[in-house]
C-alpha cells in the first residue's frame, strides 16, 4: 500500500459468555456436545415460547464492561434484530439497539512507542445463532449454540495498523479470560471479530468507505486479511475507482478477501423493543458488588510480582496465565520463606499451570518451596515432587522421607560412598595424588550419579578429599 493513504480500522468483537445456561432458557452452554442435544422450544424459536433473561449473563456483560472502563447503564433493554438466515430459527436475534448495557469505555494497548488508547463505543448483550456445517450432502444445523449469551464490543475507528488490532485483541482476551467470563477461544468461535477497514488520504480527518471483513478466526488471519484488503482498496483508489460499503469474507487458502454483499444498513433490521422481556434495571449497589468481585487484572499482577520477587518476564507471565494460577501463587507465596523459588518452580511447567484449577494446596506448595529454598532437596527433585503433588496432593515433607528423596548429607554414609568411588576408579585416584587435582570434579560427579543427584556436593567433596589425602 502506498504511503499516501492512512488505514482506518474499527472492530466489532463477539465474545460468548461462559455462563452455565443460555441467555433466555435453561439449556446448558456447551462446546463440542452431540449436535442438537442442548436446545428447547425457547432457543429454537417455537411459537409461543417465552424467553426469561439469565441474570448471570447480565452480570458477566457488566463485568466485561467494567474491565473495559465502560459506563454502565442502570436501565437498558433488549431489542429484536430481524433477519432471516438458516442458523437463526426465530428469524430474529434478541440484541440491544439504542439502549446498550455499557457505553464509552477504553482499552490501552502497546503500540509503536508507548501506550495507545482505543476508545470503546459500546458493549451490548445479545444471543448467539446456531452453527452451520457445510458438507457435500448439504448443510447441517446445530442449535446447541442458539441462545448462548454473547457480548458485542464495538470500538471507535481508532486502529491504524494490523499490529494495533492484534495488540487490542490480545489485551481484551487476557482480561476477559482472567476474570472467568469467557474462554475466548478464536478457534472454537468463543471470540470472533469483524474488522471494518477503510483508507483515506494521509492527513485527512474524513472517513472513507469501509469494508467489513467477516470470519477471521485467528489473529494471523485477521492480520493477513487486513494487509490484503488495504492493498486492494489502495489499488481501486489509485486506479481512480470508487469504493462502496460492503461486507467481505476472507478465504484462508488464498489469503484474499471477497465480496459477499453490500453493507446492510440499520434500517434493514427493523429493530424494535423485545416485547417478551422487561427492561434490565440495575441498582448502583449491584453494579458495585459485581465490580468488587473482579480480580486485579493480570498485567498489574505481573508488575507487582516482578517488583516484589525479582522475577523475569516469562516467569511472571506463566504465573498470571489464569486467575487460578495467580491466586494459588499469591496464597502460597504468603506462606513460604522462599517465594522466588516457588515462582520458578511453578513456572517451570506453564502448560500445566494453564489448565484451570490448581490441585495442590497453598500449604503444600509453600512447604515444597521451603524444602527447595533451604536445599533439603535439589531443584530437579523439587520439580518431580511438584508433578507428584499435582497428581495427588500431599505433604511434600512426608513424601521426601517416604520416597527417600532428601539430600544425602550424612558424613559417614558419604565417606563410605567416597571409598567405593575411589576403589572403583583407582586410575583417577592416582592421578589426583600425582597432582592432577582436576579429576576431583569427576569423582564428585560419580558420587552424584550413584545417588541420583542426592549427594550433597560440598560434603561429597570433603569426604573424597579426606580419603585421597591419606
Ligand atoms: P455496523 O457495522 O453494524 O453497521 P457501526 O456503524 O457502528 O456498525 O460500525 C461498526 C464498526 O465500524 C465500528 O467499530 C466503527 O468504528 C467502524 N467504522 C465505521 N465506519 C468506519 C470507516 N469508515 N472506516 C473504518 N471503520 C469504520
Ligand atoms: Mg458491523
Ligand atoms: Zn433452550
Amino acid at each position: 500500500m502506498s504511503t499516501q493513504y492512512e488505514m482506518v480500522i474499527g472492530l466489532e468483537t463477539h465474545i460468548e459468555l461462559r455462563t452455565e445456561t443460555k441467555a433466555f432458557c435453561s439449556c446448558a452452554v456447551t462446546f463440542g456436545a452431540e449436535p442438537n442435544t442442548h436446545c428447547c422450544p425457547v432457543c429454537t424459536g417455537m411459537p409461543g415460547a417465552i424467553p426469561v433473561l439469565n441474570e448471570r449473563a447480565v452480570e458477566y456483560a457488566i463485568k466485561a464492561g467494567l474491565l473495559l472502563h465502560c459506563r454502565v447503564s442502570l436501565w437498558s433493554r433488549m431489542d429484536r434484530k430481524n433477519y432471516y438466515y438458516p442458523d437463526l430459527p426465530k428469524a430474529y436475534q434478541i440484541s440491544q439497539y439504542d439502549h446498550p448495557i455499557c457505553t464509552d469505555g477504553w482499552l490501552d494497548i502497546p503500540s509503536g512507542e508507548g501506550m495507545k488508547r482505543i476508545r470503546i463505543e459500546r458493549l451490548h448483550l445479545e444471543e448467539d445463532a446456531g452453527k452451520l456445517t457445510h458438507t457435500e450432502h448439504g448443510t447441517l444445523l446445530d442449535c446447541n449454540r442458539c441462545g448462548v449469551p454473547l457480548i458485542e464490543i464495538v470500538t471507535k475507528p481508532d486502529f491504524r495498523s494490523a499490529d494495533e488490532v492484534t495488540a487490542y485483541l490480545q489485551e481484551l482476551r487476557e482480561r476477559i479470560r482472567f476474570a472467568g467470563l469467557s474462554d475466548c477461544k478464536m478457534n472454537e468461535g468463543s471470540l470472533r471479530c469483524d474488522v471494518n477497514l477503510s483508507l483515506r488520504p494521509a492527513g485527512s480527518d474524513r472517513l472513507g468507505e469501509r469494508a467489513e471483513l467477516k470470519n477471521l478466526n485467528s489473529f494471523q488471519f485477521a492480520a493477513r486479511a487486513i494487509a490484503f484488503e488495504a492493498g486492494r482498496q489502495a489499488a481501486v483508489l489509485d486506479a481512480g475507482g470508487t469504493l462502496f460499503a460492503e461486507t467481505r469474507g476472507f478465504d484462508e487458502r488464498t489469503g484474499e478477501t471477497f465480496s459477499m454483499r453490500p453493507k446492510e444498513t440499520q434500517e434493514d433490521y427493523r429493530f424494535f423493543p423485545e416485547p417478551d422481556l422487561p427492561p434490565i434495571v440495575l441498582t448502583e449497589e449491584t453494579v458495585a458488588r459485581w465490580e468488587s468481585e473482579l480480580p486485579e487484572p493480570p498485567a498489574s499482577r505481573r508488575a507487582r510480582y516482578r517488583e516484589a520477587f525479582g522475577l523475569n518476564r516469562e516467569t511472571a507471565e506463566a504465573l498470571t496465565v489464569s486467575r487460578e494460577a495467580a491466586d494459588a501463587f499469591e496464597e502460597a507465596a504468603g506462606l513460604t520463606r522462599y517465594p522466588r523459588q516457588l515462582a520458578t518452580l511453578l513456572a517451570s511447567d506453564p502448560a500445566r499451570l494453564s489448565q484451570g484449577a490448581i490441585p495442590v494446596s497453598a500449604a503444600h506448595l509453600a512447604a515444597l518451596a521451603d524444602l527447595a529454598g533451604e536445599k533439603t532437596i535439589g531443584s530437579g527433585t523439587a520439580r518431580e515432587l511438584l508433578s507428584l503433588l499435582w497428581r495427588e496432593d500431599q505433604d511434600p515433607r512426608e513424601a521426601v522421607v517416604r520416597l527417600g528423596l532428601g539430600k544425602l548429607s550424612d558424613p559417614a554414609a558419604l565417606r563410605a560412598l567416597a571409598r567405593e568411588v575411589i576403589a572403583g576408579n583407582p586410575r583417577m585416584a592416582e592421578e589426583y595424588r600425582a597432582g592432577k587435582t582436576a579429576v576431583l570434579q569427576a569423582l564428585i560427579g560419580q558420587m552424584m550419579r550413584r545417588t541420583q543427584g542426592r549427594a550433597d556436593p560440598g560434603l561429597s567433596r570433603e569426604a573424597l578429599l579426606s580419603l585421597l589425602s591419606i
